[in-house]
């Protein structure tokens, strides 16, 4: 058996022609940059998490790139994040040549550590606690970040949250009682349409959604160069357009996205109870009931996670690593002085984490076969 570690053919038999119905529309209507398609999105994915304003950019990379430019960072401030996700989320503050401050990872979950982040706060000098100028959590493998405290803190700082949600659209977490959706909470949310999440585009594809009508305003002209009206320039900003074919897909995919994220789970769920118990090995924790979480992927933590990934691999089970490199170890932050130890818990995720395959289609015979090698690598 050869199994993938996400099959996105899978999915096609049930989407291909209405995508190429969809894109075909497209097409025929020659409205190809800012056409209908991408305002139905805004709406509805804004509906989707609960909040007012969705605005499609052309990436994931790019939703967290215009949020900051719209927040005016620039080279006097302080970016503050995690050590332990995808490089677009720490790429977006070093190109605008913020200084980036990380803060350790909860080993439970492997997102930002709320305590930490709100001790490295209280750690800097009063200038430098000046210069926080954005708080940047992300909501890493589908699992919401613990946010609730930060919010507390940035209460009263005004320090604005923009949560990288691009791993977890539709994950949830509770503040006192309520259930929203992760992204709900900051002053705004990033979501990427990578064909890897689990809303995925047929290309690159991302948007930003807020609560805060001025900030969604500022947005929207920035997507456009700043310009409004057209030709007229108040602010610099950028071509960070959504793409009018990508919106139209994407369409077509998100009223299966709560389906896919319960096939997700029952994946999950079936791991759960066949991975337990396996000695050395941990399953993904959860902080929150098992249906908040959208399992964007599914992480094991083994001490000897290379052997398994290779063992694997000569079974025909791909894996990946997400991530081999914490952010601060990274080549091109060497200028941010950190080294290695500075961030433990990050280091040995980075060093003992494995995603599993898993996708809506994924079938309790695959997985059995996974589960079996999984057990002989360790009875081996
Ligand atoms: C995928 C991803 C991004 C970037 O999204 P793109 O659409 O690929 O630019 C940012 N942050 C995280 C955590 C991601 O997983």
């Amino acid at each position: 058996m050869k199994i993938p570690q996400l099959d996105l053919k899978a999915q096609l038999p049930s989407l291909r022609e209405e995508l190429i119905r969809a894109i075909t529309d497209v097409i025929d209507s020659t409205q190809y940059i800012m056409g209908p398609s991408i305002a139905e999105l805004e709406q509805a994915v804004a509906r989707y998490t609960g909040v007012k304003h969705g605005i499609g950019v052309s990436s994931g990379t790019d939703a967290l790139l215009l949020s900051l430019m719209a927040l005016d960072i620039g080279p006097d401030d302080i970016v503050i994040t995690t050590p332990y996700s995808f490089f677009a989320t720490a790429g977006a503050a070093a190109r605008l040549q913020a200084r980036l401050m990380f803060a350790d990872i909860d080993p439970r979950t492997y997102n930002l550590d709320p305590g930490r982040t709100i001790d490295l706060i209280e750690g800097l000098s009063e200038k430098e606690r000046a210069q926080v100028k954005a708080i940047i959590p992300v909501h890493l493998y589908g699992q919401a970040a613990d946010i609730v405290p930060l919010l507390e803190v940035t209460a009263l700082s005004g320090i604005p949250i923009i949560e990288d949600c691009a791993q977890a659209i539709g994950a949830r977490y509770s503040r006192d009682g309520d259930v929203v959706r992760a992204g709900s909470l900051g002053l705004a949310c990033c979501y990427s349409f990578f064909p890897s999440k689990n809303l995925g585009g047929i290309g690159d594809a991302g948007m930003v959604v807020t609560d805060d009508d001025d900030f969604a305003d500022k947005l929207r002209i920035m997507r456009v160069h700043g310009a409004r009206p057209k030709y007229y320039h108040h602010l610099i900003g950028g071509n960070f357009r959504l793409d009018t074919i990508q919106a139209a897909a994407l369409l077509v995919k998100l009223p299966f996205l709560d389906r896919w994220h319960r096939e997700r789970q029952e994946a999950a769920a079936y791991y759960d109870q066949h991975l337990n118990g396996i000695p050395g090995l941990t399953c993904p924790q959860l902080t929150y009931p098992r249906e908040w979480h959208i399992y964007n992927q599914y992480i094991i933590n083994v001490p000897d996670r290379d052997g398994l990934k290779s063992y694997l691999a000569k079974r025909d089970v791909s894996t990946a690593i997400y991530y081999p490199v914490p952010l601060h170890l990274q080549p091109c932050f060497d200028y941010l002085n950190y080294r290695k130890g500075d961030f433990p818990v990050a280091e040995e995720a980075a060093e003992r984490t494995l995603a599993l395959p898993i996708y809506p289609e994924i079938s309790h015979e695959q997985q059995d076969y996974i589960i079996g090698a999984i057990r002989a690598y360790s009875n081996a």
